[in-house]
């Protein structure tokens, strides 16, 4: 399927690694000139090396989104995007008795603020030009509170809940906002959370990765590549209709029917 996009200016932040890379991978494929950023400038400049490398237009931005000089900086490569794909990393694990007020206020900044900035500054120019994708990457902590996450439970309801009016009202100008709940995905940010669970029991990583992986229905964690397709489809010409929507893509682990 042509997913219609091929020309589209996309940025998506936090793509030297992981889920982030997966999507910049994926648009990249179907055509998409693609403005990347993370803060480290090896492990960027690599992606963004192999990414060029299938022909694709890519643009490394060096910085911290969650800045606001960074955010400044990714704008300043990419003024008008038709795709934005808001992505940061995860505040760490812990339970609520230690975290501080700066510890929430850490979490809110680069896991809703962030975003929040972002579509402020380019979902009204997508709205003028008839045509705009908008993915949060969230987590299934939206549909399920993961009980070692609370600071990203808190920050991630609190994104789906600021955007879901203006994914109604942005609609009919053709700009959707979707977020997309990634369940277990083998990155560094799973492999982490993993060996700070291991630690915490003081038991091998390699049986927290078993048991995991046990305990999703399709007996894996997902892959970059799979969650950078669904991302792609969301951001193509054939979903102009899908707004307001947050997609679970966990391997079948959340129990519910909804
Ligand atoms: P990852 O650690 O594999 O990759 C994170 C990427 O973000 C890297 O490229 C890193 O350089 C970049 N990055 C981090 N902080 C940044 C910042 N402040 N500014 C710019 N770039 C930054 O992580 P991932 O697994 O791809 O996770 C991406 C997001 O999805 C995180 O918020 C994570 O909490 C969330 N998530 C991941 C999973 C999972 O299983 N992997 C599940 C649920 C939610």
């Amino acid at each position: 399927m042509d997913l219609g996009i091929k020309g589209k200016s996309a940025i998506v932040c936090a793509a030297s690694k992981g889920l982030g890379k997966g999507c910049a991978a994926a648009l990249a494929r179907e055509g998409a000139d693609v403005t990347i950023c993370a803060r480290g400038a090896e492990a960027l400049n690599a992606t963004a090396r192999e990414l060029a490398a299938d022909g694709a237009n890519v643009t490394p931005v060096v910085c911290d989104v969650t800045t606001e000089a960074g955010r400044k900086a990714l704008l300043a490569a990419c003024p008008n995007p038709d795709i934005l794909i808001n992505n940061a990393g995860g505040p760490p694990p812990g339970d609520f008795k230690d975290f501080t007020l700066e510890d929430w206020r850490k979490a809110v900044e680069g896991n809703m603020i962030t975003p929040i900035a972002l579509i402020h500054a380019t979902v009204y120019g997508m709205m003028e030009r008839g045509f705009g994708r908008i993915v949060n990457i969230t987590s299934q902590s939206v549909k399920a509170p993961i009980p070692a996450l609370e600071l990203s439970n808190g920050a991630r309801v609190g994104l789906t809940g600021a955007v879901a009016v203006l994914a109604r009202r942005s609609a009919r100008s053709n700009v959707t906002i979707n977020g997309i709940l990634p369940g277990p995905f083998a990155t560094d940010r799973l492999r982490s959370v993993n060996q700070k669970a291991a630690e915490a029991r003081n038991i091998p990583v390699a049986t927290i990765d078993a048991e995991r992986r046990a305990a999703i229905p399709a007996g894996r964690f997902g892959t970059p590549a799979e969650f950078g397709a669904v991302v792609a489809f969301l951001c193509s010409q054939h979903a102009g209709f899908i707004t307001g929507q947050n997609i679970l893509i966990d391997g079948g682990g959340f129990p519910g029917l909804l």
